[in-house]
């Protein structure tokens, strides 16, 4: 068993973007930015927008972070989004998911314009990853695939068995794999016989936000295993995996922490990088 390490790759490619980007502000020097807007307390967003400001710190992105108090209204919002989306100094804009609800999410993802939506939630960037045109691809699958590729694991006629099936990770993760030829399975909730089709799978993809769904008796020998899951159980990280007990019977395997998280972060600084040149016609 050999782990997919997500925080070492990150790293790489964290410093790979970093010298990118002074290579373009040398010749330039332009204001490289991105708005963070987060509404409301939600504690894990606090943990997720920390870590994504350190990340712009660390590459040279210039951050500017915006919260507002849970009653914070769709109106408010919208007119940020607004301004943003025509201030020239700011090459991406990210919205943290969840919103209070009293603020629409399709609504808001409507608003950010296309070409700085960096998180690629917007219905056009999803739009043109399902019909397999370049797009802003969402953060956490664009990660996955490039940690498998690092790994040069084959997808390529692959059976890869998607669990889960959110607009975020299972639906954006299945496209890339199809569009990779892998021949993909999407489960979820109402999935009969789930373990008769992972038992088949050479890759699994476990997105689910259920602590250790993924037992060992539903992996075959010699499977590869990405754990998409974030859960927070007695103060401590767990996946969607049960690590213990199916690493053994994996050939590959992320880790919980230290796998999808940091390629995550990683993709919304090459996602910032990429908007801003396009916006800017740099190839
Ligand atoms: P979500 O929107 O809640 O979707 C969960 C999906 O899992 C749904 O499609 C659901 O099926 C399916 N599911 C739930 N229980 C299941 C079960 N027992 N059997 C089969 N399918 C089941 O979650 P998400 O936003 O995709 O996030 C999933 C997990 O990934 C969470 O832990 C989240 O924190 C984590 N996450 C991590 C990162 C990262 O960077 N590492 C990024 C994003 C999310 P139905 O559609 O039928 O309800």
């Amino acid at each position: 068993m050999e782990l997919l390490d997500g925080k070492y790759w990150s790293n790489a490619i964290l410093d790979e973007i970093k010298s990118e980007l002074a290579d373009i502000k040398g010749k330039i020097s332009p204001d490289i930015g991105l708005a963070v807007i987060v509404v409301g307390d939600d504690p894990a967003s606090k943990v997720y927008v920390k870590n994504k400001i350190s990340a712009c710190e660390k590459v040279g992105i210039t951050s500017k972070l915006y919260t507002f108090p849970t009653e914070y209204t769709q109106t408010e919002l919208i007119s940020l989004i607004q301004k943003l989306n025509k201030d020239s100094n700011t090459a991406g804009i990210l919205v943290q998911l969840p919103l209070p609800k009293q603020i629409s999410e399709k609504a808001i993802l409507e608003t950010i314009s296309p070409q700085k939506d960096v998180d690629g939630f917007s219905p056009y960037q999803v739009g043109l990853l399902s019909i397999g045109e370049k797009s802003l691809v969402p953060c956490t699958p664009k990660g996955i695939m490039v940690l498998l590729k690092k790994y040069n694991i084959p997808i390529c006629g692959a059976h890869a068995v998607v669990i889960g099936r959110s607009n975020i990770v299972g639906k954006p993760i299945s496209n890339l794999l199809i569009q990779e030829n892998a021949t993909v399975t999407i489960c979820h909730t109402k999935t009969r016989n789930l373990t008769d089709i992972t038992l088949t799978a050479d890759i699994i993809i476990v997105a689910t936000g259920k602590p250790k769904l993924l037992t060992a008796d539903m992996v075959k020998d010699g499977s590869i295993v990405v754990d998409v899951g974030i859960n927070r159980i007695n103060g401590k990280l767990q996946g969607d995996v049960d690590f213990e007990a199916v690493k053994d019977k994996c050939s590959y395997i992320t880790p919980v922490p230290g796998g999808v998280g940091p390629m995550t972060i990683a993709m919304l600084m090459s996602n910032t990088l990429e908007a801003y040149k396009r916006q800017n016609g740099i190839s």
